[in-house]
């Protein structure tokens, strides 16, 4: 069964084009009351176009493959039912056995959703926590032994634990995949193997992902039973509120292009995106030496320095945050005014994903990206990817060979200053994954 989002432009925050009254408040959606206040304390009212849609049919115990990205308020779409059917104040509370699972990719994505699980769920009896590496264990596995309801964690780290018998997922009766595309990505999908067959075969799952490569369809068509598809956004859409700008300069002059830019104070709280770590710890000495607060967040990182970082961005007191793609996804920090492409990503994927980091929860946000000569052939498949001409400033530079393998590197013939003819492009939609397993559904919602 294949859902869209009713109505919806877009599927993100601002993209309704449905009249406010025809759109359900979360009241009608029959979550518990402790989640509505929850909900009302944080001034959430409405509910996105895949809350509307995925909660009624989750609290009906459905599988789920939801096809959206970050901004679409997609993490409340899972964790709010979750913390809705998990939520009993007479559970056993076993060490090590969590009844609720929700994995990430990265460390920063699996904090902020169990951030988001801790804020919804204050008003219930419910514990969660949260497991990732490049910290110590010992915290962790003290945390696990007082008993945990829901689990979010990143693969490497929820195995290492499985493996030292701290984390047993016999009892785990709601399962996440969050951000699959980025797990193949990244190259945790046998990891996720692993932890999907340690699961106990009655479960309800769940599985988002921005798009769907042939190895997540695959990995969906095992995992799920008869699932409802959600599709609420095409990646290429979120962009079209953010004020996109693409300067030629050469190589040699971004760095200085870059300083320009952030003369203007207007400019609060900039992502800069760097294609290697090198360049972005490059580039942050070349800012504070500007007096420009600035701090560098990618893999090569502590966790302390990454959250160090985070942490200072967050509060204001690092304006400039120079990251790798890392960030370029779930990385969810509101009033990132600007952001800025130091390098064009090589990907034309992340272009999107990057520049979402901006305009979260329906504001306004700019991009600017630097283009030199090797990166030409990367504007070009980005401009492709967006179905969208960007604003050009500056003379095209004449174009190079691209320096990594994996992108463009053709040259382009159009130059100066373009107007950008914005239009929506309607992405090819996958076929539904559903199957049936030929039963009725193993579990019938408990009404309260
Ligand atoms: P997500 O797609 O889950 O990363 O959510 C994107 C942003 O929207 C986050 O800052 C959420 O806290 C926020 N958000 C989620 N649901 C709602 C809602 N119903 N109303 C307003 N903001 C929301």
């Amino acid at each position: 069964m294949t859902y869209q989002a009713s109505g919806a432009s877009t599927g993100t925050l601002r993209g309704e084009r449905t009249a406010p009254s025809a759109r359900p408040t979360f009241a009608d959606l029959d979550l518990l009351n402790p989640l509505l206040d929850a909900l009302h304390q944080r001034g959430y009212e409405t509910p996105t176009p895949i809350q509307a849609q995925a909660i009624p049919l989750l609290l009906d115990g459905r599988d789920l493959l939801g096809v959206a990205q970050t901004g679409t308020g997609k993490t409340a779409a899972f964790a709010l039912p979750m913390l809705d059917i998990l939520s009993d104040p007479y559970r056993d509370l076993a060490p090590g056995r969590p009844r609720g699972l929700v994995l990430t990719p990265t460390r920063e994505l699996a904090s902020q959703v169990a951030d988001n699980f801790e804020a919804y769920g204050r008003h219930l009896e419910i514990e969660s926590t949260v497991l990732f590496g490049g910290v110590n264990q010992n915290p962790q596995v003290r945390r696990l032994k007082r008993g945990v309801d829901v689990l979010v964690a990143t693969p490497g780290r929820l195995l290492d634990l499985m493996g030292q018998g701290h984390v047993d997922l016999c009892e785990v009766e709601i399962f996440v995949l969050d951000e699959a595309d980025r797990m193949l990505d990244m190259g945790f999908l046998r990891d996720v193997r692993r932890i999907v067959d340690a699961l106990p075969t009655k479960r309800q799952s769940l599985l988002f992902s921005a798009t769907m490569p042939p190895e997540i369809a695959a990995l969906a068509h095992t995992m799920l039973v008869d699932p409802v598809r959600i599709e609420v956004t095409p990646p290429s859409t979120t962009v079209e509120r953010i004020e996109q700008t693409v300067h030629f300069v050469e190589k040699q002059r971004k760095r200085a292009l870059l300083v320009e830019i952030l003369e203007n104070r207007s400019i609060d709280r900039v992502l800069v995106f760097s294609r290697t770590k090198h360049g972005a710890n490059h580039l942050v000495r070349h800012l504070v030496k500007h007096g420009i607060q600035a701090a560098a967040l990618h893999g090569n990182k502590s966790q302390a320095a990454r959250e160090r970082a985070l942490a200072g961005f967050r509060t204001g007191s690092v304006r400039a945050l120079v990251a790798t793609d890392i960030a370029a996804r779930g990385l969810d920090v509101p009033g990132i005014t600007h952001v800025i492409n130091f390098d064009l990503p090589n990907v034309p994927e992340s272009y999107v994903h990057r520049i979402g980091r901006t305009a979260r929860a329906g504001r306004e946000g700019v991009a600017i990206s630097f283009c030199d000569g090797s990166e030409l052939g990367y504007l070009k498949d980005i401009e492709r990817e967006i179905r969208q001409r960007l604003d050009t400033v500056g003379e095209p530079p004449a174009a190079r060979p691209a320096q990594t393998s994996g992108g463009g590197g053709r040259g382009r013939s159009n130059g100066g200053r373009r107007s950008g003819g914005r239009h929506r492009g309607t992405r090819g939609r996958q076929a539904s994954t559903g199957r049936s397993r030929g039963g009725t559904r193993r579990r019938a919602r408990r009404r309260r």
